[in-house]
């Protein structure tokens, strides 16, 4: 059980899935900055979080609902869960929103499956699969939330866990996913560890210039 204090974002599994880095920059240094991509994702979020409730058939449809666990020592906010009645069983089903097209890693899966074990401390339930729905296609995958991928999530959990507790910032490693980072200024990926010592150092070193 994790006390309060230590509990992590849901979406720092996501930044950490992407880059360790970037999540590290985000939640150990604070840092944020705002690109194209999450501006999109912003929008979208906005339109999903106006926190009405309504009744479509047999669910009962909860928007932006706050879920915890404190056996993972995670909190944040579930876009979409709908609670499925059938034969008198609730069943919260959950429905994240994604602002671009699905992805070929787990990152998305993961953020969904992490908020289905919140979901299963909180209601005592078991949630067996859920959905992410994609703004850019506009269609919903079902996700199956399997045995290897609640492993999968446990683990980013973990070692997000691990880089906070010990206060944590990887090394950058530049690659394709830099050109979508938001961080991409921050981060500097191309300057590398040694070159990147040098910066720090020279920004304290007297200018000649000016001495
Ligand atoms: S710029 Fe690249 S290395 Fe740096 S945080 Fe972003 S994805 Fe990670």
């Amino acid at each position: 059980m994790y006390p309060e204090d230590d509990y992590i974002q849901l979406s720092s599994l996501q930044h950490y899935l992407f880059c360790p880095r970037q999540c590290g920059l985000i939640h150990v240094a604070g840092l944020w900055e705002e690109n194209r991509l999450t501006a999109r994702g912003r929008v979208l979020h906005e339109r999903v979080d106006s926190g009405e409730e309504e009744t479509r058939g047999e669910a009962h449809v909860v928007r932006s609902l706050n879920v915890y666990s404190s056996i993972y020592g995670l909190s944040g906010r579930a876009d979409v869960v709908e609670f499925r009645d059938e034969r008198g069983v609730v069943t919260p089903y959950p429905v994240e929103y994604k602002s671009g097209k699905p992805k070929r890693d787990i990152c998305d899966a993961v953020q969904l499956c992490a908020q289905a074990l919140c979901l299963e401390e909180m209601l005592g339930v078991s949630v067996p699969d859920a959905s992410l729905y994609y703004g850019k296609t506009r269609h919903r995958l079902k996700v199956d939330l399997t045995e290897e991928l609640r492993r999968s999530t446990v683990s980013a959990i973990e070692a997000v866990h691990e880089m906070v507790k010990k206060r944590i910032v990887p090394e950058a490693r530049y690659g394709k996913k830099c050109g979508s980072c938001s961080l991409y200024d921050s981060c500097m990926p191309k300057l590398g560890a040694k070159k990147m010592s040098q910066y720090v150092r020279g920004l304290f070193e007297p200018n000649e210039a000016t001495s």
